[in-house]
């Protein structure tokens, strides 16, 4: 990162203001899409990030889980389910070239009533379809899971021996780096502002740290990759006026040892409410071997909204009144949402209602086994009149081009997604006027064809 900030203080010195590509976010998709093209296509690109870091909000904020992807259904998340799929190989093989943590630790999701049994066969369905090995899960009844995990309680559990846990940090740094390396510029401190179509390109006016001063720069195509600020960028170019997001922040706290390692894999809980973004809390081993409890899902009212209530009161206001606010208000009235909410409230403010939750399949666990929290990350959901969207949602107009809603299992599925999205782009005649690289280097990593087949 100190290698990045200095390449951007003399670039900007240069006072270099057009491109031929702005990607919008310096997150693991921003930085993925960028590679692809850095890869695939002659051109200056530059990716516009108003942190100081690189992966500085959700992509270094989340469980840290390369999800197998037996648990998405894949008539409603079969893009997900397939990105998910294609690139766990795909980050097998970065990790392993990059020398990157990679913790095969394996899920078990349990049933926690015999009626959520049936869910666990439908997992298996679910798993040979999105492309996964009949070998790689196993349905355990009760004592099969005893046998694996004697700290668990349930009715039984699908087994995924896959799942890996990994740090995406360091997967998003070390893949900006190889973007970097085929000259894509890396502009930290540039907090898109403004943005306008004109006849040739896109201006963007940037509000740039420390001293918040503004300048423009120029570029033929925009990718707005931007997690929690998407929505406002899209909006900026009154794009996606129907849509609006919710922001929930997920919360985790440390198991302490002894208790810690006695429990070997993650344990996630079969979802209760699948239209809410409201998972129960798991069991998660990170990939250093520190074992957390998390995340819960708790409404605030700003995409980093990491402590309190809100980011500030007029942050609430401007949340709550935003256009379009329908969706929100036809949300605010439904009793189970409020429920929810509610729940998830109680487990933000006491540590012991956190635990209860996980209690529901591991007993043993103690609230005072939990000092000390981990780090927070917060989901941006969109939303639109018939409620929450189940996937990503891309918008494009003349010269740019959306991505909004990206969200988990979003870090497992970025290489393959990225290179999906710029296939896309290419579809849609974005890609006409650069020049096609004639050898890419990516051959050696990542077959970009392969990748980018979503089968849509
Ligand atoms: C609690 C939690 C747990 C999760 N666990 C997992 C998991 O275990 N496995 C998994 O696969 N996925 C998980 N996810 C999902 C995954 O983390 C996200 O899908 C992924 O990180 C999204 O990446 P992104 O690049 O789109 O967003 P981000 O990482 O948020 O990147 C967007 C970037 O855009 C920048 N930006 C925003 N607005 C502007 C602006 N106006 N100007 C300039 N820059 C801007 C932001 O600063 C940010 O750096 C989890 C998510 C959460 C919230």
């Amino acid at each position: 990162v100190q290698d990045t900030q200095t390449v951007v203080k003399s670039h900007l010195n240069q006072e270099a203001k057009q491109f031929d590509i702005c990607v919008v976010g310096g997150g693991i998709l921003g930085v993925s899409i960028s590679f692809w093209l850095s890869e695939l296509f002659d051109c200056r690109i530059a990716i516009i990030e108003k942190e100081q870091d690189l992966s500085f909000h959700t992509s270094s904020r989340n469980t840290g889980v390369l999800h197998r992807p037996f648990y998405l259904d894949p008539e409603k998340k079969g893009i997900m389910a397939r990105a998910a799929e294609k690139s766990y190989h795909m980050w097998s093989k970065f990790a392993s070239l990059n020398n990157l943590p990679w913790a095969p630790v394996g899920t078990l999701e349990v049933a926690l009533k015999d009626e959520d049994l049936t869910t666990l066969d439908k997992y298996k369905e679910w798993s040979i379809t999105n492309g996964m090995g009949e070998n790689e899960t196993e349905i355990l009844d009760f004592q099969g899971v005893k046998s694996l995990e004697p700290e668990v309680k349930c009715a039984g559990a699908f087994f995924s021996k896959g799942d890996t846990s990994v740090d995406y940090r360091d997967f998003t740094i070390a893949l900006a780096n190889l973007a970097r390396k085929n000259g894509v510029v890396l502009l930290p401190h540039s907090n898109v502002k403004v943005v306008e179509e004109t006849k040739s390109g896109v201006v963007i006016t940037l509000e740039r740290k420390p001293a918040e001063a503004k300048s423009s720069i120029e570029c033929k195509l925009l990718i707005n990759a931007a997690g929690g600020g998407s929505v406002d960028i899209a909006h900026m170019m009154r794009l996606g006026k129907n849509y609006t997001d919710l922001y929930f922040r997920g919360e985790y706290w440390i198991v302490d040892e002894p208790f810690a390692s006695k429990i070997t894999h993650n344990i996630y809980s079969v979802a209760k409410y699948k239209e809410f973004p409201f998972l129960d809390p798991h069991y998660i081993i990170r990939a250093n071997g520190i074992r957390e409890i998390g995340p819960n899902a708790v409404l605030v009212f700003g995409p980093h909204a990491y402590n309190g209530i809100s980011t500030s009161a007029s942050q609430l206001i401007k949340q709550l009144f935003e256009q379009p606010n329908l969706p929100k208000v036809r949300l605010f009235v439904d009793r189970q949402f409020l429920s929810l909410v509610w729940n998830e409230w109680r487990s933000s403010i006491s540590k012991k209602a956190m635990c209860g939750r996980v209690k529901q399949f591991i007993p043993s666990l103690d609230h005072s086994t939990l000092n000390k929290r981990g780090i927070s990350g917060i989901r941006s959901s969109l939303i639109d009149d018939h409620g929450f969207i189940p996937e990503a949602v891309l918008l494009s107009s003349d010269k740019s081009f959306h991505i909004m809603n990206y969200n988990s299992p979003g870090a497992t599925g970025a290489p393959s997604y990225s290179a999906y999205i710029v296939s896309q782009l290419g579809e849609r005649g974005f890609l006409g006027g650069f020049n096609k690289k004639i050898t890419n280097r990516a051959k050696a990593l990542w077959d970009y064809e392969g990748a980018s087949d979503l089968g849509t």
